[in-house]
């Protein structure tokens, strides 16, 4: 099984995915925690040249092929060979974010990620993409309290860019429930825990 984790930043997607992983190890459950853009030494790689840039900082276009690359590496060195052995994947953002800040916000459209992600990818879905849902003041007050030190966001994106993004993982959730749990990310690290466990539940069972 093959669960992914999305949202914008401050949502505790990260903090969401860990606890969950853990839980399932706890259970028995044989699982692999992983994050994007990362994941293997390649993409990894690509993720440091996302965050700092060399020259002015990637354009749009630039910037959605090296996200599809990073995860291309991912999904056939550690993604499908985990699926193929049994294993679950729990992983932090998938291609919905590069339809999210890419697609929608970046401009590139929809159709063009997809593209992009069925070459790079085989277009892999998850089983299920829980989407982590916040107000825009809770994840800014998150985020300020994060170590000011720490750079692994993107800079230079307006809190429009950041709007669109919220605004369309909730379009991608109402467009298609199946394929999204979207959990509220108010309240505690263990509440919110408790309402992702819920939504994945029913995957435990098959
Ligand atoms: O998930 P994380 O916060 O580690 O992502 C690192 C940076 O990459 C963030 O600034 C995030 O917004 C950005 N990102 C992006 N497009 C994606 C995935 C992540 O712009 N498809």
């Amino acid at each position: 099984r093959f669960i992914a984790f999305e949202g914008g930043e401050g949502t505790g997607k990260s903090t969401q995915a860990k606890m969950l992983a853990d839980t399932l190890a706890a259970r028995g459950i044989d699982v692999e925690l992983t994050r994007e853009p990362g994941g293997t030494p390649g993409a990894e790689a690509i993720r440091g040249l996302l965050l700092d840039p060399p020259g002015e900082g990637w354009g749009a276009r630039a910037e959605a092929l090296l996200f599809a690359a990073a995860r291309a590496d991912h999904v056939a060195r550690r993604i499908r060979p985990a699926l193929e052995e049994g294993r679950w994947v729990v992983c932090d953002r998938f291609v919905d974010s590069s339809r999210a800040y890419q697609g929608s916000a970046g401009g590139l459209g929809d159709d063009a990620v997809r593209a992009l992600h069925d070459i790079g990818s085989g277009g892999l879905h998850p089983d299920l993409a829980v989407l982590i849902n916040v107000a825009p003041d809770v994840a800014a007050t998150r985020l300020a309290a994060r170590d000011a030190g720490r750079s692994d966001a993107i800079g230079g994106r307006d809190a429009a860019y950041h709007a669109e993004v919220a605004e369309a993982f909730r379009r991608f959730a109402d467009a298609d429930p199946a394929a999204f749990a979207v959990v509220e990310g108010a309240g505690t690290p263990q509440e919110v825990h408790a309402r992702v466990l819920k939504m994945v539940e029913p995957l435990l069972r098959k």
